[in-house]
């Protein structure tokens, strides 16, 4: 129906979360409109992020830079280790402005049913901190989302954690959370609320 280009873009765009075909049309005709500039910056950014963007690897957060800010940040308390499934998970604890701790990014949930077992996710490496001797680590919050992939992550490790490092403490967010929705769609009064009443493990 459209020049082979269009359909390619169209195509393309049709691959992102939440766009039917028709927002990839009306993205694509949008994107024709658009100025050159315009355009090529849109091509760029995607190009730089795929180029410059790597995880962190200490937290496995996104970085620009061996280390992500969060841990390369002094003033960010070590002994705190805020346990979260996605990247973007990090930015809504963020702006709680309840945590001055440090993050763990697990990279997904565990969901046996999807084929996603622990070693797809990045669950020895956040034993290996907690059990590192050069930075000890006196709280673990495990802010999975309240999904039943997510509390089952969260169990996972806290029994885990029971066993490897008894002397930590785990704790997990307090109910108030939408069950079964996601952290980034929680608002920053409730997930602030959540944190400040996160109970033991
Ligand atoms: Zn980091």
């Amino acid at each position: 129906m459209y020049a082979p280009p269009i359909q390619r873009l169209i195509s393309e765009l049709g691959k992102l979360p939440g766009v039917g075909a028709r927002t990839a049309q009306r993205l694509a005709f949008h994107i024709l409109r658009a100025s050159p500039q315009d355009a090529a910056a849109l091509a760029d950014s995607i190009t730089e992020v795929k180029q410059r963007i790597t995880l962190c690897e200490v937290c496995f957060n996104l970085a620009d830079a061996p280390r992500c800010r969060i841990c390369m940040d002094e003033r960010r308390d070590g002994g705190l280790i805020c346990v979260v499934e996605e990247a973007g998970d990090v930015i809504s604890v963020e702006r709680t402005h309840e945590f001055r701790g440090r993050y763990h990014v697990l990279g997904g949930a565990l969901s046996p049913i999807d084929g996603i077992d622990p070693d797809d996710l990045k669950i020895v490496e956040l034993y290996r901190r907690v059990t590192q001797p050069a930075q000890p680590i006196r709280e673990v919050v495990l802010a999975t989302n309240p999904t039943t992939t997510g509390e089952a992550t969260a169990l996972h490790i806290a029994d885990a954690l029971r066993e490897r490092a008894p002397d930590v403490v785990v704790t997990r967010l307090a109910s108030g959370l939408p069950v079964g929705g996601d952290l980034e769609y929680a608002d920053e009064v409730t997930l602030g609320k959540a944190f400040l009443g996160r109970r033991q493990l």
